[in-house]
């Protein structure tokens, strides 16, 4: 899954690129690419016809682009694989074309998606703490990039959990834009074991923790996302590298750059975890107590 910066690359671009215009035909060329939209494709079409693009916005890792009057949103999901290109008409179908949106600019807004898993839904926007967010994104928390991101009230949220720091910390309704690969870049950072619990760390290592998991998602965004597959383009189809800089994640049996140590991988809800076993160590009970 692309995460945050990732996420935040394919937002500028169309920022860049789309704001500003107006959606004059949409085709669905790959029906599940549609199919969080129940009403189905015809109302789709219907719906988008028409639209000036008024916004390009994120939250985590969710996308979307508020359609003028701003009663309604794209929400752009990039599931595993979902790119969004800016092409001029001229230039012949993706083999993975999913949904064109031809615009007044002069440009198509092409969704590419190899694995389906992404797709483009329409959702009402409303109010949430102050932020117009399509529905669908109510229930997500702000990042920690956001502005309005107010790390104390996550240190109160994460001092109740009675579950890992890093399945909380993986929890889009604590805290949104975290994914796998810089859950394991923080808490490198933090020196913190992602098997903790949460309720048992002291108040200045969450703030540590919240710390770290801005510093690394903002160089990562100076850097233009972190890419390990080539799927993950930004809306030019520009791959955004910058995976040197990682110190724990993919770092198996190389040295932490702290400390020398080599660089563990462990299981953690089914993926791999990356640490360091002399700068993180693992708690003495891996589970909750209850
Ligand atoms: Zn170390």
């Amino acid at each position: 899954m692309p995460e945050l910066p990732e996420v935040e690359v394919v937002r500028l671009g169309l920022a860049t690129h789309v704001v500003g215009s107006t959606i004059e035909s949409v085709d669905v060329l790959h029906p599940r690419a549609i199919r969080r939209h129940l009403p189905g494709s015809r109302d789709f079409v219907g719906q988008l016809r028409g639209r000036r693009i008024a916004a390009a916005e994120r939250r985590g890792k969710y996308l979307w682009l508020p359609l003028e009057p701003r009663d309604i949103a794209v929400v752009v999901h990039l599931g595993m694989s979902g790119q969004m290109l800016v092409q001029p008409p001229t230039v012949p179908d993706e083999k993975h074309l999913r949904i064109r949106a031809r615009l007044d600019n002069g440009a198509d807004l092409r969704f590419v998606d190899q694995r389906t898993f992404g797709g483009w839904a329409i959702a009402p926007l409303t109010v949430v703490d102050g932020t117009i967010v399509p529905e669908p994104v109510a229930h997500i928390a702000r990042d920690p990039v956001d502005p309005l991101f107010d790390a104390e009230s996550v240190v109160n949220v994460l001092r109740g959990k009675h579950t890992e720091i890093k399945r909380a910390l993986l929890d889009q309704t604590v805290l949104s834009g975290v994914g796998n690969i810089y859950a394991d870049e923080a808490l490198w950072r933090a020196e913190i074991h992602g098997n903790r619990i949460a309720e048992t760390l002291s108040r200045p290592a969450l703030r540590r923790l919240l710390t770290a998991a801005h510093a690394v998602m903002g160089e990562a965004l100076a850097q233009g996302g972190t890419s390990f597959d080539a799927l993950y383009v930004n809306v030019n189809g520009e791959s955004g590298y910058f995976d040197r800089s990682l110190d724990a994640y993919g770092q198996e049996g190389l040295p932490c750059s702290r400390c020398g140590s080599p660089i563990r991988r462990e299981k953690f809800m089914n993926r791999s975890s990356y640490s360091c076993p002399k700068c993180q160590p693992r708690p003495r009970t891996t589970r909750p107590v209850s």
